[in-house]
Order: C-alpha cells, then sequence, then structure tokens
C-alpha cells in the first residue's frame, strides 16, 4: 500500500467510447486499490453514465473522483453529449471526433497544471499526451486497450509490409517474425493499415507518441501472451506493464452490473433466466458496445440458433437499417423458453460468470474476449473490425479455445456476412462433442492462470507492483531537481 499521507496522484484521461472507458476504470480502480489517489478526466455524459460505478469505489473507501472536461462538441459541429452516442461511431463522424480530441488538449493541459498529478495515464489516441506530461515534467503512460499479439503483429506489418508483396486482397501472407506463424489476407486488415483512411495521420502521430511515452500497460497477463510480451520488450525493445485481466477486479455483482451502460435487463431477471439452466448449456451471444449487424444478418443468427437446438443468450445493439420487425415469423414463440434477447445492453461479466453460460459466440473485441477467457468458455470467433482478427489468431491458433465462423472480410462496424449455416456448425461444434470437451478444459485451465495473476504475488499483481514502485521512484527523482 502507499504511503497514505502522500500517495500517488494519477489522472487518467480514457477515450470516450465504452470499449477503451470500461477497462481504463477498472485500471484506474486497481491503482486506486493499491493505495492511489485517482482522478478520471471525462466529459459529463460519462461522468454520469460511471456515477455508479465511482460510488461503489468510494464506498471501498478508496481515493477516487471524476474532473469533468466538456467534449468541443459544438467546435466540431456536433450535438451536446454526441460523443456518448452511436453517433460516435459512424464512420462519416469520426473526423469530427478525432478534431474533438485534440482541441481537448487546453483544457487538460490547464487541468493538470492545477493539479500538479505525479503521472498521466492516457489512451492511445491522444497523441498529444506525451507532450502535455513532458511539460509537466511527469511520466505519461499509454493505454490501447489491446492485446499484445495484436500490437505485435501491426508493428510487424508496418515494419516489413508483407501485405504488398501478394497480388490479390483474398492471397494470404505470413506477418513475419513473430514468435508464433501467423497468416492474413489483405481483406483482414485494418483500413488504416491498407492506406485507405483519412485516420493514417491520426493512428501515426498517436504511435509515435506512445513510443516516446514512458511505456504502455496492457490489459492481459504474461501467461496469456507470453511470447509476445517477450517479443513486444525484447525484440521490439518497448516498456509495458501488463496487469490484466482488469475486469476481476469487479467480484461482486453489484460491481458487475454497474460496468458500462445501464442494462437493458434487471440483474435479477437475468440470473433467474440463467439459474434455470444447466451448467455449461447456454451459448451468449453479443458482439461489443458497438457492432451493428443488417436485419438480413441477424435473420441468419436467429436460424442458426434455432437450429443449433443450443439455448442461447443473444444481446441485440440497433438493426443497422432501422427495420425492428426483422426476426423469423414465430421465433420467440418458438424459442420460449430456450432462447432470450436482451436489446441493448447486458450485464456481460454477469453473464459470461454464470455457471451455466458454456459458449459465447464473440467479435474478438479484447474486452470479450479476456472477459471470455477468464469465464473459461470456449470461444466462437466472429470478427468485424478493429484488431480483432489478430484476436482470433490467438484463441483458435495459441490457445486454442475456440474457432472461426468463418469471417474473411474487415467491414467496419457492420461486419462482413455469415450464413445460417454456419452458425448453427459453430455453435454446435463449440457446444457439444470432444472438439468442445478439449477446448472447454483449456479455457478452465486459462481461467484459472487468470485469477492466479490478479491474485496477490501473482504476475499481474506483481507487474503493477514494480510500476507503482517506479512511479514513486519518478517523483522522488524529480523532487530532488526542482
Ligand atoms: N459490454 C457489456 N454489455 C454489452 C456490450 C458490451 O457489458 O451489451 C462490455 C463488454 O463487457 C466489454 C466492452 O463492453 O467490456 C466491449 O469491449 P470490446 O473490446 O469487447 O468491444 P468493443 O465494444 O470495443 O468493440
Amino acid at each position: 500500500m502507499e504511503n497514505e499521507r502522500n500517495p500517488l496522484h494519477i489522472f487518467f484521461l480514457p477515450l470516450p467510447a465504452h470499449g477503451h472507458m470500461i477497462p481504463m476504470m477498472d485500471i484506474a480502480k486497481m491503482f486506486a486499490t493499491r493505495g492511489a489517489k485517482i482522478t478520471i478526466i471525462t466529459g459529463p455524459p460519462y461522468a454520469t453514465l460511471f456515477s455508479k460505478q465511482i460510488e461503489r469505489v468510494n464506498q471501498l473507501g478508496l481515493e477516487f473522483q471524476i474532473q469533468t472536461v466538456k467534449f468541443p462538441s459544438a467546435e466540431v459541429g456536433m450535438p451536446e453529449g454526441w460523443e456518448s452516442t452511436d453517433a460516435v461511431t459512424m464512420s462519416q463522424n469520426q473526423h469530427k471526433f478525432a478534431k474533438g480530441l485534440i482541441l481537448l488538449r487546453e483544457p487538460v493541459l490547464h487541468i493538470l497544471e492545477e493539479h500538479r498529478p505525479d503521472c498521466l495515464v492516457a489512451d492511445f489516441f491522444f497523441a498529444w499526451a506525451t507532450d502535455v506530461a513532458a511539460r509537466l515534467k511527469i511520466p505519461r503512460l499509454t493505454f490501447g486497450g489491446e492485446s499484445i499479439i495484436a500490437v505485435c503483429a501491426r508493428e510487424v506489418i508496418a515494419l516489413y509490409q508483407p501485405h504488398k508483396g501478394v497480388s490479390s486482397d483474398s492471397e494470404t501472407f505470413l506477418v513475419p517474425h513473430l514468435p508464433g506463424e501467423m497468416k492474413l489476407t489483405r481483406n483482414q486488415l485494418a483500413d488504416h493499415v491498407r492506406q485507405v483512411e483519412t485516420d493514417v495521420l491520426i493512428r501515426g502521430e498517436a504511435s509515435e507518441a506512445e513510443l516516446k511515452s514512458y511505456g504502455s500497460i496492457f490489459n492481459s497477463f504474461f501467461e496469456l501472451e507470453k511470447d509476445y510480451a517477450d517479443y513486444y520488450r525484447n525484440v521490439l525493445g518497448r516498456k509495458a506493464w501488463h496487469i490484466g485481466p482488469v475486469s476481476l477486479c469487479n467480484s461482486d455483482t453489484a460491481d458487475k452490473v454497474v460496468r458500462g451502460k445501464e442494462a437493458s435487463i434487471s440483474s435479477h431477471e437475468c440470473l433467474r433466466w440463467l439459474d434455470s439452466k444447466r451448467p455449461n448449456s447456454v451459448i451468449y451471444v453479443c458482439f461489443g458496445s458497438m457492432t451493428r449487424f443488417s436485419s438480413q444478418q441477424l435473420v441468419e443468427i436467429a436460424k442458426g440458433l434455432e437450429a443449433s437446438q443450443q439455448d442461447f443468450l443473444w444481446i441485440v445493439k440497433e438493426v443497422k437499417n432501422e427495420e425492428q420487425d426483422w426476426l423469423p415469423e414465430g421465433f420467440e414463440e418458438r424459442m420460449d423458453g430456450k432462447g432470450l434477447i436482451i436489446r441493448g445492453w447486458a450485464p456481460q461479466v454477469l453473464i459470461l460468470d454464470h455457471e451455466s453460460v458454456g459458449g459465447f459466440v464473440t467479435h474478438c473485441g479484447w474486452n470479450s474476449t479476456l472477459e471470455g477467457v477468464c469465464a473459461g468458455v470456449p470461444l466462437v470467433t466472429w470478427l468485424v473490425a478493429a484488431e480483432q482478427f489478430y484476436n482470433e489468431k490467438l484463441v483458435t491458433q495459441v490457445l486454442k479455445i475456440g474457432l472461426d465462423v468463418g469471417v474473411k472480410q474487415w467491414v467496419r462496424l457492420f461486419g462482413d456476412s455469415v450464413k445460417s449455416d454456419r452458425v448453427e456448425e459453430a455453435v454446435k461444434r463449440v457446444r457439444v462433442g470432444e472438439e468442445a470437451e478439449e477446448m472447454r478444459r483449456r479455457a478452465k485451465a486459462l481461467a484459472e492462470m487468470a485469477r492466479g495473476a490478479v491474485e496477490e504475488g501473482g504476475s499481474s499483481w506483481s507487474d503493477l507492483g514494480a510500476l507503482l514502485q517506479e512511479l514513486r521512484l519518478q517523483r522522488l527523482a524529480s523532487n530532488k531537481k526542482i
């Protein structure tokens, strides 16, 4: 524990997006549990969304507060508060969002100058954060919310450009020099890697700022990605601390429920439904906070789930083309008792941790992947965008705890199309038979390791301790210089 009279004061600057904000809040809580004083800088909409979570942390007696700074919506031509809505994920709005992030520099600098913290943990996308921290003579730590394998693969692709040596977008190429074999096609690379996006520049600046930062925090644990963790530190020569899985800092039902948006189902109702099912019998289907499928794709999922004859809990976000009446006729009546559809937000960690859940159909967002690992369930990987194709390789080829549904194309937010027979086959394979048992056995072993990593003396617990110690020494050194 920190010296309580003079704890480290650490500011966190999360990206206003659920997939980044949720783990950053958990990381901040972990720092607070180890004695640091925490301030989160965010806009009023997220401050409201996360108020219950902060209340819970404060009830534990931890020093944890929010400092609000308004997102410059008007300046970028958007309505007030839009940064917490789905509008932000629309590709036509992304340059406005990026501009808003740049404009936050001055108000954030002002807050930091006023409070003089010991360290700034800022999301990868705040390219200016390294400079701002340097002005205050404090370390800037970077958090990108990605797996280590994804960051290593992206770095190597940027360095060696293996995708430029193939003649078509569907021809496979080998990502060279990585500890394990990774084959991809250009179709599976993000737009910005293929240089077809305007955000190349923003990413480029953010990557440079990451390189110059004090180091990176990963929501991962050494045992899960050890070859890649070593590669990142020893071959790429980067400083990193793996302190996850951070979702495990929420052990009570109440803590799991207040994570993220307000759930569209009460925890009581959700648990009652899950309690009525046999252990390992339910397939949980959820594609993160942003993916929006078309109604045709949702129909294929519905048909596939029905044909698989497995129990399922399926989370459906708003439909892409706004047809709300997309379910096959009579589906809900036929699935009564067998399947539950939650439209909106689900308490994901609460669901995954329930013993009746026996498989997870996921888009392989890194948080979801790791939450699946912690729950010890085999995964069906259904990729959409971002760095999910790299995460899939980790799940299916390195850890061997999942199988892919067969997506071939990176399609921002909306996903490549998958027919119902593929859904049916993948869901059955992950639930029944010897292959499923083998994956389950491996997944359970990893879940044990994940818990061990964050317990006192575990790899993540020790890495976080080492980081805090380094920050204390940094503070001593800079105090001496003054
Ligand atoms: N999540 C949730 N309920 C939902 C959808 C998502 O709690 O209905 C949480 C999920 O547990 C995870 C995060 O939102 O922590 C999504 O992050 P991920 O990296 O998996 O995907 P993204 O949303 O960034 O694509």
